[in-house]
């Protein structure tokens, strides 16, 4: 039903996804108040590798990948480490990824990143034409690196749906990727152009820039922490921190990894971890690059940003209070200096970041099924910065009664768990 009247909504978290709400709802009319205990983009959404990755469609988990963790693991700079004190919390999770790896779910799961990814390019042309961000991004493309040609031929696969999909890609020859970057070396290993891909060149200050631009259009700002949250068929009641009340006709959840505590008050609980990654930032880096570059073999990524070279990776599973363990941010440089040997420079500094993620690697949006002024705005893994606008977009339709666009079916909060009776309306 077309909502008519103009809603009060509460967007929880002032990430990427939460900002891109909270605009999205503003522009729409809705009445907006965006809660965070940080600044906006200040968390994961600052520190992450600033790709629109539009072709990233593949779940982390597909037939043959459980298989690599143990050799990840054994390898002190491999891509993956699990803490000794949570590899036992871990292994319910990493059951689920297995199951979600099956040869038909991974189908389902890329047909839906799809149908999500398909618009990441038109909704930041959208938000960034309407604030006035252009600057914030840039469209050079992404160069994905392989060591050897077998490592290459085992993400056959992938090349092959990105055929059936019409997601363009062509092999580089030695010579075209000299022109591009003549500081990385590749010696016989494949390296693959994907132009589809753009980035931001300071992905927390573009976060920044569009909750300012929700602010301005008259979103209010509540520098707080939410601690408790309830619904019933009217409306929502909050309770923050300091001791503030929020009622609402809506909430957004987008509270990143901690959005399960936010909707296990309302009775639901998913498996979202926190997959810690790592960057260390060059200020002045002794070797110029000009686009993201990727190993797909080394999981390490290289973005030309504003304040210098971010070299990003890893996936760490060590719980969300975990201290940060930075010898991961110097193996990422290790990784790099594959490719470019001399890779160093002054003005260097470390940082870990939480990736809200869900074994199929897929968020959950839309309501949930007992409250449908309850949104789910969150999980959205290693794609957030990706698909926050896209996220935004949605969600606010959902406010105004609007087709989405999309089936959102498949990003359901019921795919892993019932609702509970309690809270049936
Ligand atoms: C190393 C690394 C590289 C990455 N590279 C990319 C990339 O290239 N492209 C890409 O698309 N994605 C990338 N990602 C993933 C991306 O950064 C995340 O998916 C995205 O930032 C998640 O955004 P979010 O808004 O959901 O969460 P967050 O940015 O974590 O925002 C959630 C906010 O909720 C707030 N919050 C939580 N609980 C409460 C509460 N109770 N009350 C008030 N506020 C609350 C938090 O303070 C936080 O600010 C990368 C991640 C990492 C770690």
């Amino acid at each position: 039903m077309r909502v008519t009247h103009r809603p009060h909504c509460v967007v929880i978290g002032a990430g990427i996804v939460g900002s891109s709400c909270a605009w999205h709802l503003v522009r729409k009319g809705a009445r907006v108040t965006l809660v965070d205990s940080e600044h906006p983009g200040q968390g994961v959404s600052s520190g992450n590798a600033g790709c629109i990755c539009k072709s990233s469609v593949f779940p982390f988990s597909h037939p043959g990948a459980i298989r690599k963790v143990p050799g990840w693991l054994l390898n002190p700079h491999g891509p993956m480490r699990i803490s000794w004190s949570h590899f036992l919390p871990s292994l319910p999770w990493l059951y689920l990824f297995w199951r979600a790896g099956n040869a038909n779910r991974v189908e389902e799961i890329i047909s839906a990143q799809v149908t999500l990814m398909n618009s990441v390019i038109d909704d930041y042309d959208d938000i960034l034409a309407e604030t006035g961000g252009e600057a914030w991004r840039k469209s050079h493309g992404m160069i994905l690196l392989y060591d050897t040609q077998k490592d290459f031929a085992r993400d056959a696969w992938k090349y092959e749906s990105r055929e059936r999909l019409g997601i363009p890609w062509q092999k580089l020859s030695q010579d075209e990727l000299a022109a591009l970057e003549p500081g990385i070396h590749l010696g016989e290993g494949v390296a693959v152009f994907e132009p589809e891909w753009q980035h931001l060149v300071d992905p927390g200050a573009a976060t920044r820039w569009i909750a300012d631009a929700a602010f301005k259009r008259g979103a209010s700002w509540l520098h707080d922490r939410v601690r408790t949250v309830s619904a019933n068929a009217t409306g929502v009641s909050l309770v923050t921190e300091s001791g503030r009340s929020l009622q609402a006709d809506q909430l957004v959840i987008a509270a990143g990894v901690w959005s399960n505590e936010m909707i296990g008050q309302l009775g639901y609980k998913v498996p979202l971890i926190s997959k810690r990654g790592y960057h260390t930032m060059i200020g002045k880096p002794s070797l110029e690059i000009h686009h993201p570059i990727m190993s797909a073999t080394r999981h390490v990524l290289l973005t030309p940003m504003r304040a210098g070279l971010r070299v990003s990776g890893t996936a760490e599973f060590a719980g969300l209070d975990t201290k940060p363990d930075y010898r991961r941010a110097k193996s990422l440089m290790q990784n790099a200096r594959y490719y470019a040997p001399d890779l160093g420079g002054e003005e260097i500094t470390e940082w870990m970041g939480q990736r809200p993620m869900l074994p199929d690697s897929l968020p959950v949006l839309g309501p949930l099924p007992g409250q449908q002024n309850v949104l789910c705005a969150f999980g959205h893994g290693h794609y957030g910065l990706t698909q926050g606008p896209t996220t935004g977009r949605i969600i606010s339709k959902l406010v105004f009664g609007e087709d989405p666009g999309i089936d959102l079916s498949p990003f359901s909060i019921s795919r892993f768990c019932k609702q509970p009776e309690a809270s049936s309306q």
